[in-house]
């Protein structure tokens, strides 16, 4: 059968997408653009209430199936037991969205050992774990899409943040080696890195006007990205319109990485 062209090929309709931590946030307004595009999806936190009400809310607004699944993400067997069980209910996922992440702050001299196992765990360690597991089904099926949430920090630095850039610059290479082991098989991995966007994660950037204020300043689009902004970027990479793109992380970020 051909592949499709033209706007068709955006179409999600008959696939099935995981979004791992998309009960508030980013993660969210992406499982929530899945649906919007015809995906039956799967709605993930550590939270089993909080997911599931989002589940509910975003199969309201949408009119596609939406289910929830709760799982650690730093946990390999957790995982490897979640996906098991969603395989089991919905099939080998046709698209994984490894965005569930946090950050930490302090100056190098005082950043802890604990905040460091914690960020690699749940920023790169978790990506690499799913990719791993959900990947194997989808190597014997012969097709998928995978989609890493990367950051401008993997290109841009500042001040006490360096291991969370660490953590994002390796989602960048991670994704290029998930290109190298999977495009053979028809799969399709690539990131998007997304600028300044107010969630709970920036909360406490969003508060500080001085620091609001660079953030419109050091953005060509003079403002915060909104996380609808990110909805179509993930619906080309979790399409067939991207079938021959690979290995790249795609910046949204209001032009902040483009301009100095
Ligand atoms: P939020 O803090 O709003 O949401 C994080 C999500 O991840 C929650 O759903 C949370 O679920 C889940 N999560 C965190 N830890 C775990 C874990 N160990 N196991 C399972 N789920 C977990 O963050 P954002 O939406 O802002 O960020 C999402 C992604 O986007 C992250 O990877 C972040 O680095 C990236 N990003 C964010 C930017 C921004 O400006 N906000 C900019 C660039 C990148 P629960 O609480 O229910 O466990």
């Amino acid at each position: 059968m051909r592949a499709p062209t033209g706007i068709a090929a955006f179409g999600l309709e008959g696939k099935s997408a995981l979004v791992t931590g998309s009960s508030q946030g980013i993660g969210r307004a992406l499982v929530e653009g899945l649906a919007a595009a015809g995906a039956s999806v799967v709605v993930h936190g550590r939270d089993a209430g909080k997911a599931a009400r989002a589940a509910a809310e975003v199969a309201d607004a949408t009119g596609s199936q939406a289910r929830s699944v709760t799982f650690d993400v730093t946990d390999p067997a957790a995982v490897d037991a979640g996906i098991a069980a969603l395989e089991a209910e919905v099939g080998v996922l046709d698209v994984l969205v490894n965005n569930a992440g946090i950050q930490r702050r302090a100056p190098i001299g005082e950043f802890s050992d604990e905040d460091w196992d914690v960020l690699m765990a749940t920023n790169v360690s978790s990506a690499f774990y799913l990719a791993r597991r959900v990947s194997r089904g989808m190597v014997e099926r012969g097709s998928g899409k995978i989609i890493q949430i990367g950051s401008v920090q993997s290109q841009l630095a500042r001040p006490s943040i360096a291991p969370y850039s660490a953590t994002k610059g390796a989602i960048v290479m991670l994704t290029k080696g998930l290109c190298a082991d999977l495009a053979p098989h028809g799969i399709q991995a690539n990131a998007i890195a997304p600028g300044y966007f107010a969630t709970e994660l920036t909360q406490a950037l969003v508060a500080d006007e001085d620091f609001s204020d660079w953030v419109r300043q050091r953005t060509p689009a003079a403002r915060w990205g909104d996380t609808r902004d990110l909805v179509g970027a993930l619906v080309f990479l979790a399409s067939s319109a991207s079938d021959f793109v690979n290995g790249q992380t795609l910046f949204v970020d209001g032009g902040m990485t483009a301009v100095v």
